[in-house]
């Protein structure tokens, strides 16, 4: 019986025929003789995270495959990516995501990213804890140039636009409410007062003066985005009665695995970039298996290269990331592994896809079907068929015995 279970998923992993790799996909004409031998010996599948014809993006589409219906735990991304930075949100609580950026005297857009700043944590400390119309601010660096912002008071709204008009050379948007509701209308604007305040202060800091010598972007503003409100999120051992534990480079799946109450792990050299330390994820995921039911582990630079437009380091990123899952072959014989992606990032598109994506689940007595390579096309012929996300859990907690029965 399957005791524990692996969760692969490859960011942005599907993709459409290459012309030059002679009508294959980057998956397809990628030698990947690990991924095949594990397909091989699997039941195989294609599957879309949010259902046929929707184009997933990240965080809906990772909720829907750890079984959490977006519909009813999705608000924002503002709620995951402060989970992500370790903070705990109330009820009526509004969360948002923010860029250190840099604005003119006429508050246009002279940088999204402050240069890339590497820490803000000097400038958020002197914006956390600001109060406007009774309201708290609690603001607490990301990594490089993020951050992560809670409003914190009565009568507020998610339902308001960003600030963030991402894009240069234009003015800083005013945050408009998106529904009729007065929170909705208080919420944007002490947001907007917030972001006028916190302007003044952030401009004369001492910290910007010598940024300003240095011939660096100021960091003065704090373009917000993503609004979301407080939702009851069940863990995920909670739901499952599975321990979990999170294995990711990129903030957004960190902040996925913080918002289900997985352990985040920390694997140095995880950079959520084509040169991560794929091996080194996958050997802590072999670790964590001593300790945890289930582990999640997140690969994202496929999808990465795909917004790139760039099949051939598509292409080498999977031939590296096959290399690394040679450290899969032995897994213990009561261990689940599934393979999959949370959607397609055709080259050609440059962004997300509806396209379908492969999917594995390999171990104990998986029905293995007739598939023999890891690719869209051959796991589309597989005995799983078309699944949505909303189905891998219960696929996994049904290998592991943990379904309950229905009727008697
Ligand atoms: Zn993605």
């Amino acid at each position: 019986m399957l005791n524990k279970a692996i969760l692969l998923i490859f960011d942005g992993l599907g993709d459409r025929p290459i012309k030059d790799f002679g009508g294959l996909t980057p998956l397809e004409y990628a030698k990947t003789p690990n991924f095949d031998k594990i397909a091989e010996n699997a039941e195989c599948g294609f599957m879309n995270a949010l259902g046929r014809g929707l184009r997933p993006g990240s965080d809906t589409s990772h909720l829907a495959i750890l079984g959490y219906d977006p519909d009813v735990y999705y608000s924002g991304r503002g709620p995951i990516e402060v989970a992500g930075i370790g903070l705990q949100l109330k009820h009526g609580d509004v969360a948002l995501r923010g860029n250190m950026g840099t604005i003119d005297e006429n508050m246009v857009i002279i940088d999204r990213r402050a240069g890339r700043i590497l820490d803000v944590s000097p400038l958020t400390k002197e914006l956390d804890g600001m109060e406007v119309d009774g309201v708290k601010f609690i603001i607490k660096p990301g990594t490089a140039h993020r951050a992560g912002v809670i409003m914190r008071g009565e009568n507020l709204s998610s339902a308001i636009t960003d600030a963030d008009p991402h894009e240069l050379n234009v003015p800083l948007h005013t945050v408009e409410p998106t529904d009729d509701s007065p929170e909705a209308k208080r919420t944007a604007d002490v947001l907007n007062k917030f972001i006028k305040q916190s302007y003044e202060i952030l401009k004369d800091l001492e910290f910007n003066k010598k940024r300003a010598e240095e011939d660096k972007y100021e960091a003065n503003c704090l373009l917000v985005r993503g609004a979301g409100q407080y939702k009851h999120v069940p863990s995920f051992k909670e739901r499952y009665g599975l321990s979990a534990s999170c294995i990711a480079g990129g903030g957004l799946y960190k902040g996925i695995g913080a918002f289900l109450g997985m352990e985040i792990v920390d694997v140095p050299g995880a950079t959520a970039l084509p040169n991560t330390d794929i091996k080194a994820k996958f050997k802590t995921a072999k670790e964590k298996l001593k300790s945890h039911d289930f582990i999640f582990v997140h690969v994202k630079a496929a999808d990465s290269l795909g917004e790139d437009g760039n099949p051939e380091d598509k292409k080498d990123f999977l031939e590296k990331a096959d290399k690394a899952a040679a450290v899969l072959s032995d897994l213990p014989e009561d261990v689940l592994l599934v393979i999959s992606a949370d959607h397609s990032t055709p080259c050609e598109l440059k962004n997300h896809s509806a396209d379908p994506v492969p999917i594995v689940f390999k171990g104990g007595s998986v029905r293995i079907d007739d598939v023999t390579a890891f690719g869209e096309r051959a796991c589309a012929k597989g005995g799983l068929g078309f699944i949505e996300g909303r189905h891998v859990m219960p696929q996994i907690l049904n290998l592991m015995g943990r379904l309950q029965l229905i009727g008697a």
